[in-house]
């Protein structure tokens, strides 16, 4: 009987295959699905690119190995490490590596996947890729971070290199932790090269590179905002997370004069009725990355509200900056946001809202920077770090900054047009990244031939 499938159908079979055969990757079928439904209209139109779609859900390799290190009491300890390359089409494997313990290889191909789309938006020859491990680093001794980052390298330098494969940071791993991988690497491979982004700037590091994300997401919004019509002057924005993205988050709204209301970490949040100021900002980056210490110290401060075991989302704002982590806004969080005057949201973390509260951002017509144009300023300037360690030599700030303004001002643009070309409508920003990112890579796969 001849196959009547057509191609919505076919999509949906390609998409029952891949949670057939890895049953247990629920994060990884939610970033795939929330893609393959903004494609739909693409497919549509260019049926050669659903077979494209098809190969690119498999990773070209997905590596695990084990990571055995001692702690400083001599114990022993076994923790799993992975490194998933999943898309080479336009340039050498990037992105990150997450050290914390839920991450399993459904959360890596989640990221992983998350990755190949954003790096090509982000102009720059990268592809995409994601590693990690479950090992925790909170309540570790720097001893112990160091001993777990050698033995972590001792076995992911044979899969990687500069024009092969290039990780970084994510959750987790930033410079303290890049210093400890790059030194193992210098030492098992006697090479001395841009093998890692992330790097200290006094060893081929980019500046701008550590602000990047957080910067680059609140260039993203402002463009988003001007487009609309807005400013982002005087806004009250509710900011989760306070690592790394949330910290320069912060920072650069106090510059543009918006009003940071709240930070949090997995215990709960602070909120500052009169905006968070460069001061208690100060002691946050002091608090959180000399002190690796919690939100809660701050407890008693004036002006400062402590919200233990609870999220940002239930006050009064004009704008959300997810800077946490994946799904930390669920549908019911969205509602709060809706209901609470929430008019735009952009994501520094990935994939933090989970589909219903992308539903609900899209029939009350919020302004939604989704994460892979939101947060490409962090992987672009890793880009830029890779170019400076190529050409042996290092631009200044302004040179670095300019370039990533230019950059996140480009990704929003290709947004805004795949977005009118193929979205739901003209703000379908969430359809617009995903089919500009998608068309690079799908393109340049059929370019090189089925691999
Ligand atoms: N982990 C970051 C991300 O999610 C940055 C990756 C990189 O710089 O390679 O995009």
């Amino acid at each position: 009987k001849k196959c009547k499938c057509d191609v919505e159908c076919q999509l949906n079979n390609i998409i029952k295959k891949m949670k057939e055969r890895d049953p247990n990757q629920n994060e990884f079928h939610q970033a795939v699905e929330e893609v393959s439904k903004t494609l739909l209209p693409l497919f549509k139109k260019e049926d050669k690119y659903l077979s494209v779609f098809e190969r690119m859900l498999e990773p070209e390799r997905a590596l695990q190995f084990r990571v055995a290190w001692m702690d400083e009491a001599g114990k022993k300890h076994v923790n799993r490490g992975f490194r998933v390359q999943f898309n080479s089409a336009i340039g050498p494997y990037k992105g990150g590596l997450r050290f914390h313990p839920s991450v399993n290889l459904s959360i890596i191909k989640f990221l992983g996947f998350e990755q190949i789309l954003k790096n090509s938006l982000t102009t720059l020859p990268m592809g995409g890729g994601k590693g990690g491990s479950d090992f925790d680093p909170k309540g570790k001794s720097n001893i112990e971070v160091m001993n777990f980052c050698r033995a972590f390298m001792s076995e992911l330098y044979r899969h990687i290199g500069p024009n092969c494969d290039v990780p970084a940071g994510d959750i987790g791993v930033g410079g303290r932790e890049i210093g400890y991988m790059y030194g193992m690497y210098k030492k098992i491979t006697a090479q001395n090269e841009g093998v890692l982004t992330g790097k200290g700037r006094n060893w081929g590091g980019s500046l701008i590179r550590p602000e990047a994300t957080g910067y680059g997401l609140v260039y993203y919004l402002d463009n988003m905002l001007k487009a609309n019509n807005k400013t982002i002057k005087g806004k009250r924005v509710l900011v989760s997370g306070s690592g790394n993205v949330a910290q320069y988050c912060v920072e650069k709204l106090i510059e543009l004069q918006a009003i940071p209301l709240t930070m949090s970490d997995s215990k709960g949040t602070i909120f500052v009725e009169g905006g968070i100021d460069e001061k208690l900002l100060k002691e946050i980056f002091e608090l959180k990355n000399v002190n690796r210490g919690r939100l809660a110290e701050l407890k008693g401060r004036k002006g400062v509200q402590y919200m233990e075991g609870k999220k940002p989302w239930g006050i009064e704002c004009d704008i959300a900056l997810p800077c946490a982590t994946q799904n930390e806004i669920l549908g019911e969080d969205a509602e709060l946001l809706v209901k609470n005057g929430c008019f735009a949201v952009a994501e520094g973390a990935n994939m933090p809202s989970d589909p219903d509260a992308q539903d609900v951002y899209m029939k009350n017509d919020i302004l939604y920077g989704p994460a892979k144009a939101a947060n490409a300023g962090g992987v672009a300037t890793s880009g830029l770090e890779m170019s400076q360690n190529s050409l042996r030599m290092s631009w200044t700030r302004e040179e670095v900054d300019e370039k990533l303004k230019n950059i996140m001002k480009g990704i929003f643009d290709a947004t805004q047009n795949a977005a009118s070309l193929y979205g739901k409508n003209d703000i379908d920003y969430l359809a617009g990244a995903n089919i500009a990112g998608f068309i690079k890579v799908a393109d340049s796969m059929i370019n090189q031939g089925i691999l």
